[in-house]
């Protein structure tokens, strides 16, 4: 069977460098989980890797001729091939409930929303591996202080510690994308449970970094907090000066507040 041609929609640019995906299925600690989940394998380059490991490989691929390709040249994957959309997709119907790690190459036109759906499923993923576009990958990974320091780094590490691994090329992608990716891995924290209200959090960190060049006394405005609370000295600050700890630690401040 010929190789498939890539398509722009679905995000397709594939990886043309073995040692980058022997180097990303590497990146697995393959610690508390007997399965793993690639999301988006294409043509299987990274997934031949991930077969070679004493770990149950599923692999979930939105293009049915890439699912093709898949069943005609990797025997051994078969029954684990899901031919679905990951963000619509109920994966327990396939993994069950026990734990199991997410990797990929990912289509980077829907990267954000493949870690919120991680975050929303964290309880049977302990550990997320993989391939972003450059800036999505450090935006992760970022620490407060820093210019991309923004939601999704503070949604991500409340639950995942973070780990920026290395940087790809355009060059070793057919066809090559304009912008250089960035390999990330997180594994969940030991103690995951957030001390506050998730929602509240999320609500928090949101409405802080949608207006981040404010300090929180004027974009926290519209949550009607009481005037002792917004004296405390962490609304003079910016979103992006403040760690994830003190999100949470503001967020059980907001609810005693009575919001
Ligand atoms: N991992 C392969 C392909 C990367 S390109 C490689 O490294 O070569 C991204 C892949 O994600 C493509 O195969 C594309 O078809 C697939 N994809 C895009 N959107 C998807 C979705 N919503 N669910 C599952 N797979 C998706």
């Amino acid at each position: 069977m010929d190789k498939v041609k890539a398509k722009k929609h679905l995000g397709q640019h594939f990886l043309n460098d073995e040692s980058i995906a022997q180097r990303i299925a590497d990146s697995l600690t393959l610690n508390g989980y007997k399965k793993v989940l690639e999301i988006g394998p294409g043509m299987g380059v990274l997934t031949k890797y991930l077969l070679d490991k004493p770990i149950e490989t599923y692999v979930i691929e939105i293009d049915t001729e890439s699912v093709d390709y898949l069943r005609t040249h990797y025997l051994k994957l078969s029954d684990k091939i899901i031919s679905q959309d990951f963000l619509k997709y109920d994966i327990s119907k396939d993994l069950g409930n026990e734990p199991f790690a997410i990797i990929g190459n990912f289509p980077y036109n829907i990267s954000t929303q493949i870690v919120f759906k991680t975050l929303e499923l964290r309880d049977q993923i302990p550990e997320f591996s993989g391939m972003f576009q450059k800036e999505v990958a450090e935006r992760i990974c970022s620490k407060k202080g820093s210019k991309v320091y923004g939601i999704l780094s503070v949604l991500a590490q409340a639950f995942y510690d973070v780990e920026y691994l290395f940087t790809v090329d355009e060059h070793v992608f057919t066809p090559p994308p304009k912008v250089k990716s960035g390999v990330m891995r997180m594994i969940r924290k030991e103690n995951y449970q957030l001390p506050c209200s998730e929602k509240l959090l999320f609500t928090v960190v949101k409405t802080a970094f949608n207006q981040r060049r404010k300090t929180l006394r004027n974009s926290l405005k519209s949550l009607n907090l009481s005037d002792s609370l917004r004296n405390d000295s962490i609304f003079d600050l910016r979103p992006e000066q403040i760690s994830v700890e003190q999100f949470i630690e503001l967020t059980q401040k907001i609810a005693a507040d009575g919001v």
